[in-house]
């Protein structure tokens, strides 16, 4: 029995096909996170490729990784070295509920230039402390055998030797294993993204002790700070309907009375917020309105905790300066 790393992507998909054919059992272990993962794929994926699938949701220990990761990032918010050790580490540690002999990944020397250079591989392998039971499938006859293979619990002479950039190998590969779905390269890790990175970094950089929910949040909106508060103001209806599911008790609400517009959510750790910086807020999101060229007050109504406050507000013609933002 081998466990894989899972993440859906072709790669993923091959290295556990070729230790299946084998007549090796394989569980996939998805790791999901608000960044990354599809466990809605799962019960589909098991079904098109055979194999079963086992999802597990990374948490806040994680945040702790993205906040302060020890090898960097990549050119997002991506810390691919350290998300790679610690999956792994939570692998291993579900190796003898399965009776697992090994893990395997799909990773290819060479292929991403973060996580998958020889060097760092090699440091992977030592910090998650997988020495003896890390096989890479697809490039394992460029790395020195594992034990595994010198055990003859796997056939070394049917791994394969991988490398670089180019999809087309796997591409025949999956030909062969009758693969008709192809996912896309890269597995759309939000923290690769440099848009999304952007908007993730002001919660690194200003320190703020919060959670997955609130990187959840800074997916939505245009994203506004000022020091460490955060505004956050929908940018279509969905987005107001999504942003009003997120907020918490303790966020401001603030919501035009007569007209139509975006919802703005205000967040922060302090739960009071200055005055000053209540209107200056309340400005904003009249500002992406109709009632932005008002001659007259407009009616905002600011919430939180169930009290409702009805502010009238002239719409400047500049937006407020006190807010650094879009991101
Ligand atoms: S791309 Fe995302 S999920 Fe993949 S190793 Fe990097 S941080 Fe982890």
């Amino acid at each position: 029995m081998a466990l894989s790393l899972f993440s859906g992507g072709l790669d993923s998909i091959l290295a556990a096909k070729l230790i299946q054919n084998q007549g090796l059992d394989v569980i996939g272990i998805h790791f999901f996170s608000p960044f990354f993962g599809n466990v809605e794929k799962t019960s589909c994926w098991e079904q098109e490729y055979n194999i079963d699938i086992l999802p597990i949701y990374i948490g806040e220990e994680y945040f702790e990784i993205i906040k302060n990761p020890r090898y960097g990032y990549g050119k997002g918010l991506n810390p691919c070295i350290d998300c790679k050790i610690y999956m792994l580490k939570r692998a291993k540690q579900l190796m003898p509920l399965f009776k697992a002999k090994f893990i395997i990944t799909g990773e290819v020397v060479g292929q991403r230039p973060m996580s998958q250079r020889k060097d760092s591989m090699n440091t992977i392998i030592r910090e998650s402390n997988t020495k003896d039971i890390l096989l890479r499938p697809l490039c394992a006859k460029n790395l020195p055998p594992t034990k595994v293979e010198e055990q003859g619990i796997v056939d070394r002479s049917k791994l394969l030797d991988l490398q670089g950039r180019s999809r087309k190998k796997q591409l025949e590969l999956a030909k062969k294993f009758n693969i008709k779905k192809i996912p896309t390269p890269a597995g759309g890790c939000l923290l690769t993204d440099p848009e999304m990175a952007r908007r993730f970094k002001p919660i690194i950089d200003n320190k703020l002790n919060l959670t997955s929910e609130d990187f959840l949040f800074a997916k939505y909106g245009r994203q506004f700070w000022s020091d460490k508060y955060w505004l956050i103001v929908g940018r279509n209806h969905r987005e107001n309907l999504e942003l009003l599911k997120l907020a918490k008790e303790s966020d401001f609400v603030f919501k035009l009375s007569n007209i139509p517009g975006p919802i703005g959510i205000g967040r922060s750790e302090n739960s009071s917020w200055p005055n000053e910086l209540i209107l200056s807020a309340a400005k904003v999101i009249i500002s992406y309105s109709k009632a932005k060229e008002s001659l007259t007050p407009v009616k905002i109504q600011v919430c939180k905790k169930a009290v409702v406050d009805e502010l009238e507000i002239l719409p400047d013609r500049e937006r407020p300066s006190l807010w650094r933002g879009p991101i």
